[in-house]
This record gives C-alpha cells, sequence and structure tokens, in this order.
C-alpha cells in the first residue's frame, strides 16, 4: 500500500464540534486512510512512502460542499447579470443542448474546479439526464477526475424541440422505462472510482402523485440508495418538505437545498426528522432566492454549505462560508443596532469552518468517514502555504482566521483525496481519464488538453443553441414548474 507522511504541519483536527489546533504535528497516510496522527511519526521501514514537509503549513480537512450541479462548465461566465428565472433559461435547461460528450467535458472540468479549490467532496445534483449516455458520460469523468461525489440521478423535463416560433415541444414522460432501467444497472455496477462515486437521487418532480413518488423512493431504497436531494425555496417551488413528511419518505437521508424563506412549521418539520440543507450563500444572494439561512440560530445545527452553479460563481467553499458569515453577521448587527444597542459578533469561527467540513459530513451521512482529521478515516485533505503575503502571521496567531478569512485558493498547494495527491505545488496533477464508468485508467490529460476540449465543446453547445427563444422557453418553464 502506498504511504504519505505529512510531516510537522499545523492540523485542524477535531474533537466533537470543537476544532483542536495541533501545532508541529505529522499525518500518516496508508492507502486511502489516515492511520496516525501524532509527533515524530516515521514511514515503516521499507514502505515506499513520500515524506512531505509541512512547516508553516496548515493541514485542514477537505471541504464538503453539499449542493452542486457539476456539468455546467462551459456556461461560467453567463450569469453576472441575472437571476433566478434568466438562468434557468440561460442555464438550467441548456442541458437540451449538451450531448453526452460535452457532459464529459463540463463535468470534468467542474469537479477539476472542486479539487483545485480545496473540495473533496460534492453532492453532486446531476438535472442533465436527457439519455443513459449522458449519466454515465457524467459518473465516468467524476470517477476519473480524483473527486469524491455523490451522483444524485435526476428525472428531468426533456425538451425535444425548441425555436423561436412555437411552444418547446417536450416529452411529457418524466419516468421513462429507460430511466429505471440505467438506475438499476448503475446502482449494481456502483460505487465508482475507487468507491469514491456513489449514486444519490436527485429530485424535483413533485408534481407526480404521492404513490409515484413513494415508488420512486422505495425503488432508489431497494438499490442501496442513501442519499436523497431535492431543491426548496418557499413561494417557488412546491413544498418539497411537507410533502415528503406527507408521503412517510422524510429523514435524515433527506437533504435540501437553499430552503430560503422556510416557514417556521417546515423548519420544526426538518429538524424534527434529522434533514439536512446546504445553504449556497453566492447563487441565493445573487439569484434573489432570499436571504440565506445557514447561520440561523435556529438551524444551524443542520445546516451544511454548497455552491450550486460553479457557472454562475467560483466553486470554492471558503468564499461561500467568509459571504455567508459575513452577511449574517452585518443583517444579525443591522437589528442590534437598529434597536439602539451595541453591535456584536455571535457567529464564530469555529461553528463556520464546521460547516465546511464535519458539518457537511452528516449531511451526506457520512461523518464517520470524512469531514474531520481522525484515525480511520478517509485521507480527504488540504494543505495550505501559511507562509503566503495573505497567511503569514494570522497562520501563527490563529489557523481558522487563517484559512476563513485570510486564505485564498492560490494558498492551497496540496489536495489530497481518498489518499491520492489531486494537487500539488499549487497546480492539478493530470487526470486519468478512465475507459469507461469502471473501466482501466488511460492516459493523463493536463489542464490545458481539458481546456482545450472544454473550449471546442461550449462553441458546439453555443451553435446549437442559435435561434432558441427566451420567451418561449420561460412559457415551457412556467407550464412545467408551475
Ligand atoms: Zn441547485
Amino acid at each position: 500500500m502506498t504511504a504519505i507522511l505529512l510531516q510537522a504541519g499545523t492540523v485542524l483536527a477535531h474533537e466533537g464540534d470543537r476544532v483542536k489546533v495541533l501545532r508541529d504535528h505529522d499525518i500518516l497516510i496508508v492507502g486511502n486512510k489516515i492511520e496516525a496522527i501524532s509527533q515524530g511519526l516515521t514511514l515503516r521501514e521499507g514502505s515506499n512512502g513520500r515524506v512531505i514537509d509541512c512547516r508553516g503549513k496548515i493541514i485542514s480537512p477537505g471541504f464538503i460542499d453539499t449542493h452542486h450541479h457539476l456539468w455546467q462548465s462551459q456556461m461560467r461566465g453567463r450569469f453576472g447579470n441575472m437571476t433566478f428565472m434568466e438562468y434557468m433559461v440561460a442555464g438550467n435547461i441548456q442541458s437540451f443542448n449538451y450531448t453526452p460528450e460535452d457532459i464529459f467535458w463540463g463535468q470534468l472540468a467542474g469537479c477539476q474546479e472542486s479539487i483545485f479549490s480545496g473540495v473533496t467532496t460534492v453532492v453532486d445534483h446531476a438535472h442533465m439526464t436527457y439519455s443513459p449516455d449522458h449519466a454515465t458520460e457524467a459518473i465516468r469523468a467524476s470517477a476519473s477526475s480524483g473527486l469524491r461525489t455523490f451522483f444524485c440521478y435526476t428525472p428531468i423535463r426533456r425538451i425535444r424541440k425548441w425555436t423561436s416560433d412555437e411552444p418547446v415541444d417536450y416529452d411529457e414522460e418524466l419516468l421513462p422505462e429507460w430511466w429505471f432501467s440505467t438506475l438499476e444497472s448503475l446502482a449494481k455496477a456502483g460505487p465508482f472510482g475507487n468507491g469514491r462515486v456513489k449514486l444519490g437521487l436527485g429530485f424535483d418532480a413533485f408534481n407526480l402523485s404521492k404513490e409515484v413518488v413513494q415508488d420512486v423512493w422505495a425503488k432508489c431504497r431497494g438499490l442501496g440508495i442513501k442519499l436523497f436531494t431535492t431543491h426548496y425555496v418557499a413561494n417557488s417551488m412546491k413544498n418539497s418538505i411537507s410533502l415528503l413528511k406527507e408521503y412517510a419518505l422524510l429523514d435524515s437521508t433527506t437533504l435540501f437545498s437553499h430552503i430560503n424563506g422556510l416557514a417556521p412549521t417546515d423548519a420544526e418539520t426538518l429538524l424534527r426528522h434529522g434533514a439536512y440543507f446546504s445553504s449556497t450563500p453566492e447563487t441565493e444572494l445573487q439569484m434573489g432566492l432570499g436571504e440565506p439561512v445557514a447561520f440561523n440560530p435556529d438551524l444551524k445545527c443542520n445546516a451544511s454549505i454548497g455552491i450550486d452553479c460553479h457557472a454562475s460563481n467560483s466553486a470554492d467553499i471558503l468564499s461561500q462560508l467568509r459571504l455567508g458569515m459575513q452577511h449574517a453577521r452585518g443583517a444579525e448587527n443591522a437589528a442590534v443596532v437598529a434597536r439602539g444597542e451595541y453591535p456584536r459578533v455571535s457567529i464564530k469561527l469555529e461553528e463556520v469552518f464546521n460547516l465546511g467540513t464535519i458539518q457537511g459530513a452528516r449531511a451526506v451521512c457520512m461523518e464517520g468517514d470524512i469531514g474531520s482529521i481522525e484515525v480511520g478515516k478517509f485521507a480527504d485533505i488540504v494543505v495550505f502555504d501559511a507562509s503566503s503575503p495573505n497567511m503569514v502571521c494570522a497562520a501563527q496567531e490563529d489557523p481558522l482566521a487563517a484559512v476563513l478569512l485570510h486564505a485564498n485558493v492560490g494558498d492551497i498547494e496540496m489536495v489530497i483525496v481518498d489518499g491520492v495527491v489531486r494537487k500539488e505545488g499549487g497546480r492539478l496533477v493530470d487526470v486519468g481519464v478512465l475507459d469507461g464508468i469502471d473501466g482501466a485508467e488511460g492516459e493523463g490529460l493536463s489542464l490545458r488538453d481539458v481546456s482545450r476540449r472544454l473550449l471546442e465543446s461550449r462553441e458546439r453547445i453555443i451553435e446549437r443553441a442559435a435561434g432558441q427563444g427566451a420567451g418561449r422557453a420561460m412559457e415551457f418553464l412556467y407550464e412545467t414548474f408551475g
């Protein structure tokens, strides 16, 4: 087995919800697991492991992103001045213009951005399932990238024809036979990428009947699926919290995204059933979904953090944590000052760090495996260069402040996922593309190779979209999403 010894770093370890700073500590990784955390560790004699000098570095658990659409890379830069419905037309339903090959390159680039940003686990709400090949190409890309993901296979409205002149023509059938048979064969073949890529269910089709929804859940559970994710935005979508409760399907395997504008009764239902949610501050603030609720004192015990659309903003969790925290601190103090009281800081760095790490692990029911640096857990680890111009002194004063307030993605020197180094010296390691979802690793592709293929794919997608009227798409969205 391969071994890696991270030597003499400042380790951000956990004891429950407390973050413990261990200075001048070593971490021994054997295979894909953390075997020891201590001082003065050495590699076993005769082992062919590597020793990595971590003096002056901060070693953090890999970050966990609990809501993301990983396929959308070709559309980066498109949504800067758009709100939700405009994004739906120019982004979400553009999956119609993606072939399976386009999905592969979009997905691979999305996974690479996550790894580059220090994210080691992503819940991928995969709403681009136009065909079995779309799903398998996405999984092949995820497995090739080295990222740990839940591929949350999602039934979607599939457009057949979209022009400016006629109403959008779409397939009325949300759950065709191939959708189930593909799910079944994927569940039998998975997990993929040495166990890193697991199946989940993504689901927003709450206009289907209670019996049909219950049947989908039962089939998924029968296939061993253990994570069910759905969007929830009050007053914009069907109330998935109350519906899942009514259908007796709500439990700790349910992960809601956003939950902006949540009614108190729904909040109480979510907490009582042990469900988690993913707050994605940047897309929520930009797209007009409402106030992010990750830091709501009544809800934060079941909160986690996500990216949502890396085509709309960057995929680094540090930015989301910082933005969400400071927005919430600002909102709290606006009310405090309005009452004539003195401002305060009640949201502390430790709980913010936990949102991006151990809380994310709880949200995906993997607390025993990921989310903290502990012996026996998977080696999903991020190493920051704490001597950078922006981190030095902060790292010595308070490593949590250094990571949450001073670091940027450029400081992330190394990323290890499942015991494998995927970023080193600040650069992504070449990707060994698998020749099938559970195939062998082929030739290595550099970041430059992937970018070239991604840009070619982007051109094709833009060409296919020519002549597709936005007004017709809006009609289609109002009709199908209500
Ligand atoms: Zn989303």
